[in-house]
């Protein structure tokens, strides 16, 4: 009697994993819904950034969630066609054609690959080592935008063409408002930039360099383009559609595993255990999540926790790792 029901468990459990992995797509709709209903409670938990003045402008009500399952198919709720500026979700991709052109080691022995305590601006690490602790947050990012090959806005250029190529989406350009908040204000990344230079992190290059890094903060996407580029890293660089061009399982590795330990700075850790997603945010609001093999996920609201992630974002993820068992240690 007792196998019995140990065996009754047995099967009842498996099912329940099972049916997890396999959620009904219409329920998935359904979930996506009931998600994004939740998640406007943590809208007024953040505030919306400001210290780039032109962020200040957006619409902290504006919600949205994109998914797109292992076959392509997109699943949307919300405002997911709302542009908003990339901001840091633009790493990844920097960090994607600075290890093309460099190779890993070239780059990685100017940063590390640590995670952190500190906020996504921090210069810290500049002045203990001489080096930023990884590519996610800004000193590191700075550096890699740096490393690209190219004179002038080449690199800017660059990160603006694989973006486009990853969603298939040519309409993708730069805020130039924003831009130009950034460039104004930015005077502690323009710190960072020239404490590198001293440390020769990079080539000897001016000012130009540091520009193209607002302007890869400064390209405006919306929450269906970001879960493109996370379909992309979470199916080893293969696009939404199918296409190859990019294929390379060994850099959609490197990219999902920094953002796993750096992708939400000092809250990666705690995300880590309680989203298992690797995922990347912006000060924009947006949200990125490959989950490896699965789904590409984005959303978007502007409204910051005080680590500068989206708050609704950060709950829809969590809420999505549960209910479809996505995280990576499952
Ligand atoms: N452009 C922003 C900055 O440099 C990017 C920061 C972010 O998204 N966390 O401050």
């Amino acid at each position: 009697m007792k196998n019995f029901i140990y065996s009754l468990f047995f099967i009842c459990s498996s099912t329940i994993l099972s049916a997890q992995h396999t959620y009904p797509k219409d329920s998935l709709q359904q979930l996506l819904h009931s998600t994004l209903v939740e998640s406007k409670s943590y809208i007024e938990k953040g505030k919306v950034a400001d210290y780039i003045p032109e962020l200040s402008k957006a619409d902290k009500n504006k919600l949205g969630i994109a998914l797109i399952d292992k076959q392509g198919k997109l699943y949307t709720l919300g405002d997911v066609h709302t542009k908003f500026t990339i901001q840091s979700i633009s790493k990844i991709i920097a960090l994607m054609i600075a290890v093309q052109e460099r190779g890993e080691a070239y780059i990685f022995s100017r940063m590390g690959y640590y995670g952190t305590d500190q906020a996504f601006n921090s210069m810290e690490a500049l002045n203990t080592r001489q080096k930023p602790l990884n590519p996610m947050m800004n000193a590191g990012a700075i550096a890699t935008t740096a490393s690209i090959i190219g004179n002038g806005d080449e690199a800017y250029q660059k990160i603006l063409k694989m973006i486009r190529f990853i969603t298939n989406n040519d309409s993708i350009k730069l805020n130039e408002a924003v831009y130009l908040s950034e460039k104004e204000t930015g005077n502690r990344n323009r710190s960072m930039f020239y404490l590198e230079k001293n440390f020769g992190l990079f080539d000897a290059k001016g000012e130009e360099s540091l520009n193209n890094y607002f302007k890869q903060c400064s390209i405006e996407v919306d929450a269906v383009d970001l879960a493109k580029i996370g379909y992309f890293f979470a199916h080893n660089c293969t696009r939404f559609d199918g296409d190859k061009t990019y294929y390379n399982p060994e850099m959609a590795e490197l990219i999902n595993s920094i953002m796993l330990t750096a992708g939400m700075y000092n809250y990666s850790g705690e995300y880590s255990r309680k989203v298992g997603i690797p995922s990347k945010s912006g000060v924009g609001g947006g949200i990125l999540g490959s989950v490896p093999g699965k789904y590409g996920i984005g959303t978007f609201n502007p409204a910051l926790d005080t680590q500068g992630n989206s708050a609704a974002g950060l709950y829809i993820f969590e809420k999505l790792s549960k209910k479809l068992a996505l995280s990576i240690f499952r």
